[in-house]
């Protein structure tokens, strides 16, 4: 175990009187207090975003995960929330010049492609009543499926960059517009096509997970490369799935994964991979814990619970990482650990750790050893810290971006 990633945990667990202030046992929620300090550091740390416009406006980079549109995301979320509109506005400003800049066809996912601002577009123009714009954008997006499906094309199938970022995408859209504009056979040959690609694989390499896949030649196991955000996405999707896919592949594949989990309630960043050291969203028990809540959803198999709340015992006690605050690879994406946990268990003790995680993000740029290539954006920056705080308030309903989409 590493212990020069992450800040010993400085807070006590939950009581009665640790929570006084910050949770309402009454009514299961964040007590008032504790929100109004989370609304005056919201407000206060999007004015240090917008102050800093020159310097996300112009990096060239249109992604969600690290661009602009992740900037589009945060101040549509923004304004959501507090019902401001000018902001819902200038998210769809931002949004139209990553479609009109966005340059390559190859990048498919939600987070690396133009399918996130297209996605993000469409629903905010479905909000407005404006169907017309809105469908044209979904037939741009839809018309990607024709390279996505294509089995002679090199597509990873992980969730950054490969099919399930795409199939993110289709989700989020039926998710957001009704009545559903993506046909269920579309994402069923999606869903289809990388549990295919995932047989294949695992057979060929003699895996024993009976889906099992490769990015960059190595089988990772986390959220955003792994075979737990493909899990994840699948299992979200799995109304369009047969149950023979789900019980014969994806069920038994949860087992062998759960089956990687260390003594510590981490998981490794990759197969045969035995050091215990990453806990973030994109590598180890933070990206895991939703998934498994999901999995004892759909299952119920009181061990799924089980594992989930061993990966919040890890995050609460080495969650608070050296390495900064973003949602990819820091303590606000560890932050919804708690949030899932709390929405899964009802458990106030949840809420309470996903405020006291909230609270040492307050401190922004304070407790991190290097400042992110991307300072503001949305998933290694300001933005994310943002969109996670904005959550907290909001915690029945609040969603890890991208990630969380049908729960
Ligand atoms: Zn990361």
């Amino acid at each position: 175990m590493d212990t020069n990633r992450y800040y010993k945990n400085p807070f006590m667990d939950y009581s009665s009187v640790t929570g006084y202030n910050i949770v309402d046992i009454d009514n299961n929620t964040i007590d008032d207090n504790f929100k109004s300090l989370l609304t005056s550091k919201i407000n206060e740390f999007m004015k240090i975003l917008e102050k800093n416009d020159k310097i996300w406006y112009s990096n060239n980079d249109y992604s969600t995960y690290t661009g602009l549109a992740g900037i589009a995301y945060i101040f549509y979320h923004y304004g959501k929330y507090y019902n401001n509109s000018a902001y819902v506005t200038k998210a769809m400003e931002l949004l139209e010049k990553c479609i009109a800049e966005f340059k390559s066809r190859h990048e498919i996912t939600f987070l690396t492609g133009i399918v996130g601002p297209l996605s993000l577009t469409a629903i905010m123009l479905h909000s407005q009543q404006k169907e017309e714009q809105a469908n044209q954008l979904i037939l741009r997006l839809k018309s990607f499926s024709v390279y996505i499906l294509d089995k002679h094309n090199d597509i990873s199938n992980e969730l950054l960059y490969g099919r399930t970022g795409y199939l993110a995408a289709l989700l989020y859209i039926n998710e957001n517009i009704s009545p559903l504009c993506i046909e269920a056979d579309l994402i069923r040959k999606v869903g289809s096509c990388i549990i295919n690609s995932g047989i294949t694989y695992a057979s060929s390499n003699h895996s024993q997970s009976p889906l099992m896949y490769s990015w960059h030649e190595k089988e990772y196991v986390g959220g955003a490369h792994g075979l737990s955000g493909i899990l994840y996405l699948l299992l979200q999707a799995r109304h369009y799935l047969t149950q023979e896919q789900i019980d014969k592949y994806i069920k038994p594949s949860l087992y062998y994964l759960q089956g990687l989990q260390f003594s510590s309630g981490n998981f490794p960043s990759s197969i045969r991979n035995q050091s215990d050291r990453l806990v973030q969203w994109c590598h180890g028990a933070p990206g895991m814990s939703g998934l498994f809540c999901l999995a004892y959803k759909v299952f119920r198999d009181d061990a799924f619970l089980k594992t989930a709340i061993q990966c919040g015992e890890v995050t609460w006690e080495r969650g608070l990482l050296r390495k900064g605050y973003s949602i990819c690879h820091g303590v606000a994406g560890n932050g919804y650990t708690f949030i899932r946990l709390f929405q899964q268990t009802k458990d106030i003790k949840y809420l309470y750790r996903a405020c006291k995680f909230a609270e040492w993000c307050f401190h922004y740029e304070t407790h991190q050893n290097r400042s992110p290539d991307r300072l503001f954006s949305l998933f290694e920056g300001l933005a994310g810290v943002i969109y996670f705080l904005l959550d907290v308030q909001q915690s029945h309903i609040a969603k890890f971006p991208t990630y969380d989409i049908k729960i």
